[in-house]
């Protein structure tokens, strides 16, 4: 078997993996990198050419998972491409509207990186995708396979679709098993229940490693967190205060519907407070609910839809009518990006302290979520949303809260305890990140072998 990585292997950005088992050339995800434009932010592709591409599996449907799928299909047309049904139906909405969106920012100037693909092109997909259950096996085996080659989808958390791949067949007439975990919650969310894995040993693990520098997230537990977030939205409310909740259009969003409508339920907030949504999350909310009954969930009769939402206005007085009442505004996007609604939102509350901006994601270094939580650690911090404005006082509370849809590091050596690999291949993470659980994974276990990949170096398994 032979393992090498597309993507970065210094940070957690576009996830896509070659791997070479008995003959067969598997590319396993096709993300684009959140932080670049245009072809900057493709996977190497060349490096393809002189290796073989039967099939191609995309584990799920976020952005760095994703996102340059379009931009694959078109080098290696004839290799099949193996999602879930839920991944199909979530990509058929999400990449044309990335098509859409990388079209408008060079038309607004916000970036001179030409499209990578069209709308056309995006749409088109949707009708290849060869869709697979969980826990079925299917076939992967390419032309040059010495015998069957199976892969199977694993229930993976995460988000809705997530799942985590066992490849199994034989190399040099002997049988092999890969498994990759792509990202997955080893602990249940607010909608889905936790990771499923397959029996051990494996000979292969591709393991995330997402939260491998992050010794707090351990700490946290989402039960607690779900308290500790119910409680701040109440005392926003009581004191007339409107609450916003920055979130990711797939995932966090649902989920934090699903605790908002918990907490009216149990009393927690009056449930007659009205809940803004926006954007791309309704129709993803669709996704959900129409796979409640056929996908792995907490309660299959929750719909996301029955949580009371009214859409964000977009201006003028039914705006002004939303921001003159206790509410909560749950917009994308969740780290505050300038020109989203979450933006506009936290730059109308941020000067008043009966509001709260809750954070329940992660921002990264440099990006106005990252910016407002530094300023309202200051006395007297301030924050810059507009130049012509100039800088506003941070008064509203301003809190983060931990929901992760990735497993905490213990979590993921653990799952090197439960299926016995001969070797690991650390894969999306920061370096720290990978140094971490290497030391981690060797202590409990000496005689697992544990790679740190470098981009565009093959690894012999
Ligand atoms: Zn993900």
């Amino acid at each position: 078997m032979r393992y090498l990585s597309l993507g970065d292997t210094d940070d957690i950005s576009a996830s896509c993996h070659h791997v070479t088992f008995g003959g067969t050339g598997l590319v396993l995800d096709a993300g684009m990198d959140p932080n670049q434009d245009g072809y900057a932010a493709l996977p190497p592709f060349e490096l393809l050419k002189p290796r073989p591409v039967d099939h191609i599996v995309v584990t799920h449907a976020h952005h760095d998972h994703l996102g340059a799928l379009p931009v694959l299909a078109r080098e290696v047309p004839h290799a099949p491409i193996h999602v879930s049904r839920p991944t199909a139906m979530l990509a058929e909405q999400l990449l044309p509207s990335s098509a859409r969106l990388q079209k408008r920012r060079v038309r607004e100037g916000s970036t001179d990186a030409a499209p990578v693909f069209d709308v056309e092109t995006a749409e088109a997909l949707g009708y290849v995708y060869d869709t697979h259950l969980l826990d079925s096996p299917f076939s992967l085996a390419g032309s040059k396979a010495e015998g069957p080659l199976s892969g199977t989808f694993y229930h993976a958390s995460h988000v809705l679709g997530a799942v985590g791949l066992l490849v199994d067949g034989y190399e040099n007439g002997t049988r092999r098993r890969l498994f990759y975990t792509s990202d997955t919650s080893v602990q249940p969310q607010t909608i889905l229940p936790e990771a499923d894995f397959p029996d051990g040993p494996v000979d292969v693990l591709l393991l995330e490693s997402t939260l491998g520098a992050d010794p707090d997230a351990e700490a946290f537990t989402r039960k607690a967190e779900q308290k500790r977030l119910g409680a701040a939205l109440a005392d926003v409310l009581e004191r007339g205060g409107q609450a916003l909740v920055p979130v990711f259009a797939l995932g966090r969003s649902q989920d934090v519907l699903a605790m908002i409508d918990q907490f009216k339920r149990k009393g927690v907030i009056p449930p007659d407070t009205p809940v803004y949504t926006a954007g791309a999350m309704r129709g993803i909310a669709e996704v959900y609910d129409k796979t409640r009954q056929s996908t792995p969930r907490l309660d299959p009769d929750f719909e996301v839809y029955n949580v009371d939402q009214l859409r964000l206005p977009r201006g003028g007085k039914k705006l002004n009518e939303a921001f003159s009442r206790p509410g909560i505004f749950v917009v994308t996007s969740g780290m505050l990006f300038e020109k989203t609604p979450s933006f506009s939102v936290a730059q109308r509350m941020v000067s008043d302290e009966r509001n709260g901006i809750f954070f329940v994601g992660y921002s990264k270094e440099g990006s106005p979520g990252e910016r407002l939580q530094a300023a309202a650690a200051e006395e007297d911090g301030k924050m810059t949303f507009d130049d012509a404005e100039g800088p506003l006082s941070v008064r509203a509370q301003v809190e983060r809260f931990r929901f992760s849809g990735h497993a905490h590091r213990r979590d993921l050596v653990d799952i090197v305890d439960r299926i016995q690999p001969r070797a690991v291949v650390l894969v999306h993470g920061e370096t720290e990140a990978k140094e971490w659980m290497k030391q981690a994974i060797q202590e409990a276990h000496p005689d697992v072998t544990v790679h740190i990949p470098e981009q565009g170096q093959e690894i012999e398994l």
